[in-house]
């Protein structure tokens, strides 16, 4: 448990913010706290402009951007494919190892155009090139080979349409690999190589290894695997390859444990088992090159605790050190070739780079007093209320302390139900409850930090946030990952309120209780209160990978407006704003559902005439309460908090 307090401090800078934030643990150093107060976002790195993320958003408003949005800083992009490229070259440097490192971007990981792009822009110099897992992705994908070096690796299992696409791709002189996942995909291929095909057709296996990756996707590898093929299954396509008169060029062995690796260990553990079935397989005479690694590559999601959820035990460093160092001592030890390694580190590219910036409409206290100078009628119930707050000041045991007022609020509930309390004395005795168990959690945290723990998103105020968890952070939800949470602003001055965010979805699910912390359990947040007509800004990190492409249409909330901002230091704020891309309306997203403006039109159309008919509309306001209805098909699908209340 992460030390609590609810005492305001002498003092308050915003590098104690900082800390309070844990943003040395999970920024890498993309992210600070600049001195008004903001967060700050340095693309670039260390040495590059710290671009102010209020200034963004606020720049953003201006131009009539509507919040939820995601602000994605494309220069991240470019930063990270450059430190991923020169961290397996320093691994390969240490190690003497003799063979080179080339990347592929998995495009399941954030297939937007622009975001692919980008990292493509930042990859050529390093001939980085891409994966894809399934048929909408291989056809996004080849038209991007620009040159021969780059590779296209396509995992996943594929039907004869894909294995056509892929062998097209390799008639067109590019370095397209598919790679096996069964057995039978190899007939496939083979039924599929033209007769007068004299270049052998090439491939790659993907192999199900022994060792088990570790974390929230430990399933993805390991024997029990739905992917590739056991060493037994292994050896009977290599029979069948070897028996093949088809000229077949075996190149690739690939073997994934699963994304966000907590442990190195079995990052080496993985590559070292690997390694040994590919010196098996080249000294049995099959022309492989190279060895794939898969994904996995973790990012640090939480603030330094490699034991919590999404916790990772290593740097981006020791990663590549770990496939290079084992690769090349099992290959040297066994006399093969070192061969070209590959990974297709997907979340360790994409998550810095975007923030999902959220408006916080409202903060509810729980248990507020009735109206002010309201006076209940005397009841026995307050002379134990009473007794209550004198017990919890005196009393050395405060463990028992929640579960005798939850017995109260039953209590309470039962004398209402009974009629022998009013509605205004069970308002009052309700709000009394909730006062005295902020006074159990008050003076736990003092003296016992379990049971202030556990009582903290009891206590928490309720931040309504203008988002859905489902669609905007879907791991969160479905898996519990818990993601770097923050104010963007009002940092110079210390967060007096502890709070959860509730989102705009009509389900309890939609909720944000669970940050991170040094222990890998906080179930309240450090927020300022709300002023009324000024916004407050939260925003959610690491978001760049999976989130935005995963998350679904719960009550139909859309894709949310997106921001590319790039670093340029003439622009005032050290940036600009390339491109919004909005975020989908009202009609887009029932689109997906199948309701089509024209027929609900059609619909409303038919009600208010009838209404009109009979009197009880004047046909103008009819008229103006279609073209209400008919422009509400234009609306952003989040709400609008600027709208004025008439
Ligand atoms: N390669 C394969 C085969 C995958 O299944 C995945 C995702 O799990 C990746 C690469 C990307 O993994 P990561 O984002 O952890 O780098």
């Amino acid at each position: 448990m992460e030390p609590q307090t609810l005492a305001i401090p002498d003092t308050w800078t915003v590098q104690d913010a900082e800390r309070l934030y844990h943003m040395d643990a999970w920024g890498s150093h993309y992210f600070c706290v600049t001195d008004t107060g903001h967060v700050g976002v340095k693309p670039q790195g260390t040495n590059g402009p710290a671009i102010d993320l209020h200034a963004v958003v606020e720049a953003l408003k201006e131009r009539g951007v509507r919040l939820p949005a995601l602000v994605r800083f494309q220069d991240l992009l470019h930063t990270r494919v450059e430190r991923l490229h020169e961290a397996f070259r320093r691994a390969i440097a240490d190690a003497g190892y003799t063979a080179r490192y080339q990347g592929v971007f998995p495009v399941k990981v954030n297939q937007l155009r622009e975001v692919v792009e980008e990292i493509l822009e930042a990859g050529r110099p390093f001939d980085y090139g891409l994966e894809c897992g399934s048929k909408a992705e291989l056809i996004a994908t080849l038209p991007y080979l620009t040159d021969e070096k780059m590779l296209l690796i396509c995992n996943g299992y594929k039907d004869a349409d894909m294995m056509r696409l892929l062998l097209a791709g390799q008639r067109l002189g590019r370095n397209v690999i598919p790679v096996i996942e069964r057995v039978e995909e190899l007939d496939l291929l083979c039924s599929l190589v033209p007769d007068d095909q004299t270049t052998p057709a090439a491939f790659g296996v993907r192999v199900r290894l022994s060792t088990n990756g570790s974390g929230l996707w430990a399933e993805s590898g390991g024997e029990g695997s739905k992917f590739g093929l056991s060493l037994a299954e292994l050896l009977h396509l290599v029979d069948q390859v070897e028996a093949r008169t088809q000229p077949l060029d075996f190149r690739l062995l690939h073997f994934h444990l699963g994304s966000q690796l907590a442990s190195v260990e079995n990052v080496r553990l993985a590559a070292y088992e690997a390694a040994r079935v590919y010196a098996y397989l080249y000294k049995r005479g099959l022309p492989l090159q190279y060895i794939d690694a898969g994904g996995g590559l973790g990012v640090t999601y939480e603030a330094g605790n490699t034991n919590a959820r999404a916790g990772i035990d290593y740097t981006l460093g020791q990663y590549a050190a770990a496939v290079v160092e084992s690769i090349g001592q099992v290959c040297t030890d066994e006399g093969v070739p070192h061969p070209i390694i590959i990974s297709e580190s997907g979340r360790a590219v994409a998550a810095y780079h975007s923030v999902l910036v959220v408006e916080a409409l409202d903060r509810r206290e729980k248990g507020l007093p009735p109206s002010q100078g309201f006076h209940a009628a005397a009841h026995p119930l307050f002379d134990m209320l009473d007794a209550f707050e004198q017990h919890i000041a005196e009393t050395d045991d405060l463990s028992a302390l929640p579960a005798e007022l939850e017995t109260l609020r039953h209590e309470t509930t039962a004398l209402f139900r009974a009629a022998q309390l009013g509605v205004e004395q069970k308002a009052l005795a309700e709000h009394r409850i909730w006062e005295l168990l902020r006074a159990v959690h008050a003076r736990a945290l003092d003296v016992d930090a379990s049971t202030a723990h556990s009582l903290s998103r009891q206590v928490a105020d309720h931040y309504l946030c203008d988002f859905s968890v489902f669609r905007s952070m879907v791991d969160h939800w479905a898996i519990g990952q818990r993601f770097p949470i923050m104010p963007l602003h009002r940092l110079d001055e210390y967060p007096e309120r502890r709070g959860t965010l509730v989102d705009l979805t009509c389900d309890s699910d939609g909720k944000v209780a669970d940050f991170i912390s040094t222990t890998g359990a906080k179930h309240a947040l450090e927020l300022h209160d709300l002023r009324p007509g000024q916004p407050y800004y939260i925003g959610v990190f690491l978001m760049g990978a999976y989130q935005d492409i995963m998350g679904d249409m719960h009550n139909l909330f859309g894709r949310v407006t997106e921001a590319h901002v790039y670093v340029d230091d003439e622009e005032p704020g050290d940036f600009y704003i390339e491109k919004v891309i909005d975020g989908q309306t009202v009609e887009d997203i029932l689109g997906l559902v199948q309701y089509f403006p024209n027929d609900l039109e059609r619909r409303m159309d038919k009600i208010v005439r009838a209404e009109v008919r009979s009197g009880r509309l004047r046909p103008r306001e009819g008229v103006q309460l279609l073209d209400l209805y008919r422009g509400a098909f234009r609306y952003y699908t989040y709400l609008d908090n600027e709208q004025e209340i008439r």
